[in-house]
């Protein structure tokens, strides 16, 4: 963290579409490095693109955030924010930084196919930096719009990454870059920096596509900061699919709404989308509080970060059989479960998410269908039946009631439970049935047994 004042952070998607896990993956790093350090968090959106951007994907985001756990302490807009970055291009225009190019786009690809003949590097030559007065009036006679690039100092900026240690970026390998397109729009680079620096930025915490970008903007930062300090800066490594591919807007099944659709638990997500690739074990959390004690930006892998679905199914799973009562308990009445703690804490082990508690549900408190013993079982039910203790039930029943069962029938082991099993849930597998057996009740008992 760089020295001075508490943390403020920002995560800046580009409302152009659903954020997906990838995505939250930057947004929770910069919440919980904010939380942990008692800083703030603003959502940015970058939506200068004003042909991509829409409102219902900024709601949409936002809406994220808060389903996650991170809600935004502070929203802006760029799109808001024109004047800020009109008086920056007109400081930078002054100081020379920033100058008038005429190239169209086909100019530039045949130059760059020039230069790549002659074995040079195809970066940007300049040539409009010698247009003189009157040569630039006659472009733009003849309608050419001028667009803005950067003129970058040739120098190897270097900073100590929050994620990555030591970095570099030769800025004499690169070309100015454009800033502001002819129609007069921002490109990204630019209004970021603005952004930055009016917003207090100390920190900016973002995906290693955005390394080179750092060494722009550092120039761009020095240029236009009046001496105010840099923010540090930490680049961490992306996911990627199982098979290593980068996810996109498109992996829409990925998206945190779908997710969120899903059933899956938010903390599951926040809690995968930041320990995979990082030094820390995938586990479930309790808490974010718990979760930004884990997350230590330079204690994040190097290589990729591999998102596989099957984990984050697993991690939910293990979430939701830790979860407390009073953080499903909502869910569970809307389900339509009157059940309370005791059936939550019996069902919670043998769950995948929480809405699959209903199928337990209707097994204990409805009626559910039951396969049909063997002949030889069905007597044994019958016999198990007959010794079936008075209510009032407790934990303890199902103790009593197996001691009696093997002294009259004297079967044992998986002969004994199995069909006990089956005939009172149906399934071979499930909660623990001296937890289940009060709940079901000894009508219900009797009936699932004896018909
Ligand atoms: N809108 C940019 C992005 O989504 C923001 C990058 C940054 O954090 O500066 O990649």
């Amino acid at each position: 963290m760089s020295a001075g004042p508490l943390p403020i952070v920002r995560f800046a998607p580009s409302p152009t579409g659903r954020i997906h896990i990838g995505n939250a993956r930057v947004a929770v790093l910069n919440a919980l490095y904010a939380r942990k350090h008692g800083g703030r968090f603003i959502l940015r959106f970058d939506d200068t693109d004003v042909l991509r951007s829409r409102d219902d994907f900024a709601r949409s985001i936002r809406e994220d955030l808060v389903w996650l756990g991170i809600p935004p302490d502070v929203v802006v807009r760029q799109s808001d924010r024109t004047a800020l970055y009109d008086a920056a291009a007109e400081k930078l225009k002054a100081m020379g930084r920033l100058y008038p190019c005429y190239e169209t786009e086909d100019e530039l690809e045949r130059r760059r196919k020039r230069q790549a003949a002659r074995h040079l590097p195809p970066i940007y030559d300049r040539a409009a930096l010698s247009l003189t007065a009157d040569e630039k009036a006659a472009l733009e006679a003849e309608g050419r719009r001028p667009h803005w690039r950067f003129l970058l100092d040739r120098t190897v900026v270097a900073w100590d990454d929050l994620v990555r240690g030591p970095c570099t970026v030769d800025c004499a390998s690169l070309s100015d870059p454009v800033l502001v397109r002819e129609d007069g729009s921002y490109l990204y680079t630019l209004p970021s920096v603005v952004d930055d620096i009016a917003l207090d930025i100390t920190d900016v915490i973002r995906g290693e596509d955005h390394v080179t970008n750092t060494g722009v903007q550092i120039q761009i930062f020095e240029a236009l900061a009046n001496g105010k300090p840099l923010p540090a800066f930490g680049h961490h490594n992306l996911l990627t699919t199982a098979s290593g591919e980068g996810l996109s807007k498109r992996s829409g099944h990925l998206s945190i709404g779908a997710l969120r659709e899903d059933g899956l638990e938010p903390l599951a997500v926040a809690a995968l989308s930041v320990l995979v690739g990082s030094a820390e074990a995938v586990r479930p959390v309790a808490s974010l509080d718990e979760l930004a004690g884990l997350v230590d930006l330079a204690r994040l892998s190097r290589a990729p970060a591999r998102f596989d679905e099957a984990e984050l199914a697993n991690l939910n799973a293990r979430t939701v059989h830790g979860l407390p009562y009073d953080a499903v308990e909502a869910r569970l009445t809307a389900l339509g479960i009157a059940g309370g703690e005791a059936f939550w804490l019996a069902v919670r082990g043998n769950l995948a998410r929480v809405a699959d508690a209903a199928t337990w549900w209707e097994v204990v408190a409805g009626d559910p269908s039951l396969p049909a013993p063997s002949p030889e079982d069905a007597a044994f039910l019958a016999q198990a039946a007959a010794v079936l203790p008075p209510e009032p039930w407790t934990q303890d029943t199902w103790g009593a009631w197996i001691e009696a069962v093997k002294q009259a029938t004297g079967r044992k082991g998986k002969s004994l439970f199995m069909p006990l099993r089956l005939a009172l849930t149906g399934v071979e597998h499930g909660p623990e049935l001296k937890a289940l057996l009060p709940m079901i009740g000894r009508e219900g008992v009797m009936r699932r047994l004896v018909g």
